[in-house]
């Protein structure tokens, strides 16, 4: 189903220490990583979301577990993880999520804001003696994403990221609220998007997007292009989606200078993207 599929991948992604979700996620300013995570299904409607989740390894599974294991939408911090735990999803030490680059990134994002440089995770590795070796990559944000349209016809979307570098105060971005980092509906599509999650959620943006195909009879690409390159872009955010019709037709539409992005259809060769200029 197309739930499974977007689970699973998010999954592999959440997994792979280059993206900024599960492990490789961004630090906040106290050094600790807060995950965020949610997944929606477009037959159904039905939606699950977690923020700030420390301990569990797979925060788009607790999102999952929401759906099917309590009557709620989403759940928050030490509640979440217990909601995880008490269903037998994998728990970790925080220091797993932990990756050199991103404590890189941390302690440049905290020079930048003139905060204090919070000890080194006790659970960290030893650092490296050859810091200049380390490849940064500011600026490029790695929330992951994913939208599926399954041979049913029904679409389903998850967004998994460990939002922003050096946020603070328990800052919750766009990626565990349903409506503006993730939306699905058979009626319009399933989408997820990345970026400055600030401006997401006061555009709605995956919401609004799936409204405008609704109501407005927009193609899914014009819809995505309206509200990332119009809106999203006036209001100054900077960030991309991705998204997936009840068709298979697939959109997607960024406007910061690349977006990792990659989309497979059945009769379709694979295409990864990472610029502009690309498919
Ligand atoms: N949207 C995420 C957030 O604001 C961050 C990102 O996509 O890079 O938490």
């Amino acid at each position: 189903s197309a739930m499974d599929a977007v689970e699973a991948s998010i999954h592999l992604l959440e997994d792979d220490p280059l993206f900024n979700a599960g492990r490789g996620a961004a630090f906040t300013a106290e050094g600790r990583n807060e995950l965020d995570a949610s997944i929606m299904d477009g037959a159904t409607l039905a939606a699950g979301a977690v923020a700030g989740v420390t301990t569990t390894r797979h925060p788009i599974s607790a999102a999952r577990a929401v759906i099917e294991g309590s009557s709620h939408v989403m759940l928050g911090g030490e509640g979440a993880d217990a909601f995880a735990r008490s269903l037998g999803l994998e728990q970790v030490d925080p220091g797993y999520f932990f990756t050199e680059r991103r404590w890189r990134s941390l302690e440049k994002g905290l020079a930048r804001l003139g905060l204090p440089i919070p000890p080194r995770p006790a659970s960290a590795p030893e650092a490296p003696s050859a810091r200049a070796a380390l490849v940064h990559e500011e600026g490029k944000h790695g929330t992951v994403g994913v939208v599926a349209r399954d041979i049913h016809g029904n679409v389903a979307a998850g967004t998994s990221t460990g939002g922003a570098l050096a946020k603070r105060w328990g800052r919750v971005g766009d990626s565990p609220i349903i409506g503006a980092g993730t939306y699905a509906s058979n009626q319009a599509g399933a989408v997820s998007c990345t970026g400055a999650g600030e401006y997401f959620i006061r555009l709605g943006v995956a919401h609004e997007i799936c409204a405008l195909v609704r109501h407005r009879g927009l193609s899914l690409q014009d819809a995505v292009d309206q509200v990332v390159q119009r809106d999203l872009t006036a209001l100054g955010g900077e960030g991309g989606v991705i998204a997936v019709g009840p068709d298979g037709r697939l959109a997607w539409s960024f406007n910061t200078t690349g977006m990792y992005r990659a989309r497979i259809a059945d009769g379709r060769p694979l295409e990864v993207g990472v610029y502009k200029d690309e498919p």
